[in-house]
């Protein structure tokens, strides 16, 4: 099957904007007339610098990031910030963690190797179905800051708002960074692996408010201090070149494209159209409830595990890729990311229907 013939619905690493592909490839032995590529050139060299900056100043124009926040681009991926958050902020003291599915309970079992975890929310008992109210969030005093995951990859969850706490929020955006605005302003640290809707595999976005760092526990690792990390401008060591100048073309196309507010637009109708039919059908089940659900990752199911085997197989011979669910919540998952056009969510709405025609009991 060639490219055209597909819509890759993977989760991570996922679809990539076509068009920075091809200037990638385009310039994939020579960036610029410097004899070289980006990938054979000294991080410490003019032209990678020329590239850093101007990564690093568009994300902070597609973002909106004010002057009170850095940005770091950093190796190690979401997992590594994990232990990395606690580290420089938790100071030995006591965190808030909400817990609303996979990536967040892992933070927070992280977490508690540096200092005292308290569950402000904890979905586990409804298999991470659901976001909870702000009513519903018990914050703990004195907290070094609450956590919390903006989209829950695996289970298809996404908080519609922004928790209001005392202490500064750090939140996990791997699965919806620039898929919508956000007030970067009420953050204090904001961190995603790259490879859901940025860049490929390697590079890791850390948003933080300057003021946070310096607080470090004595044994965190130098390349993993915040403090350290903003002094050499994320180059205590070589950074993920290559990654840094795929992010620069998949933001040159973001922009192009009408910025993150477009993006909204665009991930709210892919999205829609997908729920719209699930809830219509009762052949076809959601797994996040109404008023929680995720614009980008859906997740769903068929009325067994053996039909659903049966849909990844049957979607996969119809170009419709990598729709299988992660094996901890099981069933199906389409991941709609900033790079997947509308006709693919109508191409995979389409399929469905067929195939609950087909296997309807
Ligand atoms: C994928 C993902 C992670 C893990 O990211 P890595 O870069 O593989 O460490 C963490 N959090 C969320 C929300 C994710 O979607």
């Amino acid at each position: 099957m060639s490219r055209e013939q597909v819509y890759n619905f993977a989760a991570g690493p996922s679809v990539l904007p076509e068009s920075a592909l091809r200037e990638a490839q385009r310039e994939l032995l020579d960036y610029r007339g410097s004899g070289m590529s980006v990938m054979e050139m000294s991080h410490r060299s003019p032209a990678f610098q020329e590239i850093f900056d101007g990564a690093k100043a568009k994300l902070r124009a597609a973002l909106g990031v004010p002057a009170s926040h850095e940005i770091l681009f950093l190796q190690g991926g979401a997992t590594l910030q994990f232990a990395a958050i606690p580290m420089n902020l938790m100071a030995g003291g006591a965190a808030d963690y909400a817990v609303t599915g996979h990536f967040s309970k892992r933070a927070a079992a992280e977490a508690e190797k540096y200092g005292s975890v308290r569950l402000a929310f904890d979905g586990s008992g409804t298999r991470f179905d659901r976001i909870p109210s702000p009513e519903e969030l018990r914050p703990g005093a004195d907290a070094a800051y609450f956590h919390y995951c903006a989209n829950n990859t695996v289970y298809g969850t996404e908080w519609s708002y922004v928790p209001e706490t005392a202490a500064p929020l750090v939140c996990d955006m791997s699965s919806n960074i620039l898929s919508k605005p956000v007030d970067v302003s009420r953050f204090g640290l904001i961190y995603a692996g790259a490879q859901k809707n940025m860049a490929p595999a390697g590079l890791t976005v850390v948003i933080l408010d300057r003021s946070l760092a310096g607080r470090a526990l004595p044994y965190t690792p130098e390349v993993m201090r915040y403090d350290v990390l903003l002094e050499h401008d994320s180059m205590l060591n070589t950074p993920p070149c290559w990654c840094v100048w795929m992010l620069s073309l998949v933001l040159d196309r973001l922009a192009e494209q009408g910025g993150v507010e477009a993006m909204a637009a665009l991930r709210r109708e892919r999205a829609g159209l997908l729920y719209a039919l699930l809830d219509e059908s009762d052949f076809y089940t959601a797994h996040a409830r109404p008023g929680s659900r995720s614009e980008s990752n859906v997740t769903f199911r068929t009325p067994s595990p053996e039909l659903d085997a049966l849909f990844v197989k049957e979607a996969a011979a119809r170009g419709l890729l990598n729709l299988k669910g992660h094996k901890a919540a099981g069933g199906l998952r389409a991941s709609l990311y900033n790079a997947m056009p509308l006709e693919g969510a109508k191409a995979l709405a389409a399929f469905m229907k067929d195939f609950e025609v087909k296997h309807r009991v």
